[in-house]
């Protein structure tokens, strides 16, 4: 392969980009069939209240069986989706796929069912067809709009004139809340907080990362964490640190004061079998000893 002949040497062409050429192109031109032939999937990854230690939540994750290129993740196709547009009617079959699913946790196992996240490209999320999309798909499947929460970026509400902010209020009035993928990412102007009625705010799993990056300020790393927990929270919205990879991160976003965490640590995306069993087991941990039952 170009990706691997190339390591290390210096070409005209960056074979990297070249090998991501190709792909992007057989990407392109196999992905309006594959939505119809069942090659997408979603993976779950739980998300935990730090506090507790419970799975309160999970983020849906699309994923493509590319019959020739194996499994990829969505860097690999969600770019060109969006450029082809394709995004809309992916997007709302992961909506539908991942509600489905969400719903069939509530009936199995009421209210230890994880409030699901669903993430919303920039193009979705300026569709018209946005709110009545959510709306038809809460009903279909029964979930409660209340279980439903929706992930936007910093670059999705431009200003507050902007049409999408209509959406968005429109879903929250539904029931349905938001956050802020990334957050800290985007160069953006902050004020767009008061115009979007967001309820949490998502630290990039790159703040995180970078705080083991060798070349990088670790103290400074941390203090930057740590001011965007209390932004949040002086904002009065609940915040979520992403790629949390060990327990000694962990421990420290729970001291100060961050509400939920996503990350390896806590487990990677799954499938939904392995999710249940995970709630299934949590089931188990908060039942009644039975060995007390006997002795009294
Ligand atoms: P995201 O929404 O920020 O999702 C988190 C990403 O970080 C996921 O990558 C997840 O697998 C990865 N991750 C989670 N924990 C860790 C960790 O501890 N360490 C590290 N290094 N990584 C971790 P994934 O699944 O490749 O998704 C990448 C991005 O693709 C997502 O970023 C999201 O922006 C986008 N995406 C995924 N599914 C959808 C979708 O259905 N629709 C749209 N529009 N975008 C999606
Ligand atoms: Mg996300
Ligand atoms: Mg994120
Ligand atoms: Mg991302």
């Amino acid at each position: 392969r170009a990706k691997e002949a190339g390591r290390g040497r210096w070409t005209l062409f960056d074979p990297k980009e070249n090998a991501r050429a190709v792909s992007r192109y057989a990407v392109s031109v196999r992905m309006p069939a594959a939505l119809d032939r069942g090659e997408f999937f979603i993976d779950y990854q739980p998300m935990v209240d730090l506090a507790s230690g419970a799975m309160t939540g999970v983020e849906a994750l699309v994923r493509w069986r590319h019959p020739q290129l194996g499994v990829l993740g969505p860097e690999e196709f969600v770019g060109v989706a969006e450029e082809t547009g394709l995004i809309m009617p992916l997007g709302r079959w992961v909506l539908e796929q991942a509600c489905e699913q969400a719903a069939d946790w509530v009936a199995r196992f009421g209210d230890r069912a994880p409030r699901l996240s669903v993430n919303l490209a920039v193009r979705q999320a300026r569709n018209a067809g946005l709110v009545g999309d959510v709306e038809r798909t809460l009903r279909s499947t029964g979930l409660d709009p209340s279980m439903l929460q929706l992930e936007i970026t910093e670059s999705t509400v431009v200003g507050p004139e902007d049409e999408a902010l209509k959406a968005l209020h429109a879903l929250v009035d539904m029931g349905v809340s938001l956050s802020v993928d990334d957050f800290g990412t985007g160069w953006s102007n902050l004020a767009y907080l008061r115009d979007l009625p967001v309820s949490n705010l998502k630290i990039a799993g790159s703040f995180v990362g970078d705080l083991h990056d060798p070349a990088k300020d670790t103290h400074l790393g941390w203090r930057i964490v740590s001011g965007l927990v209390s932004l949040a929270h002086t904002l009065g919205l609940s915040v979520t640190a992403e790629g949390v990879e060990s327990r000694a991160d962990a421990e420290r976003l729970r001291l100060m004061g961050c509400d939920l965490a996503q990350g390896w640590h806590f487990g990677r995306p799954a499938r939904p079998a392995e999710i249940a069993r995970r709630i299934a087991e949590a089931d188990l941990e908060a039942a009644p000893d039975p060995e007390f039952g006997y002795e009294s």
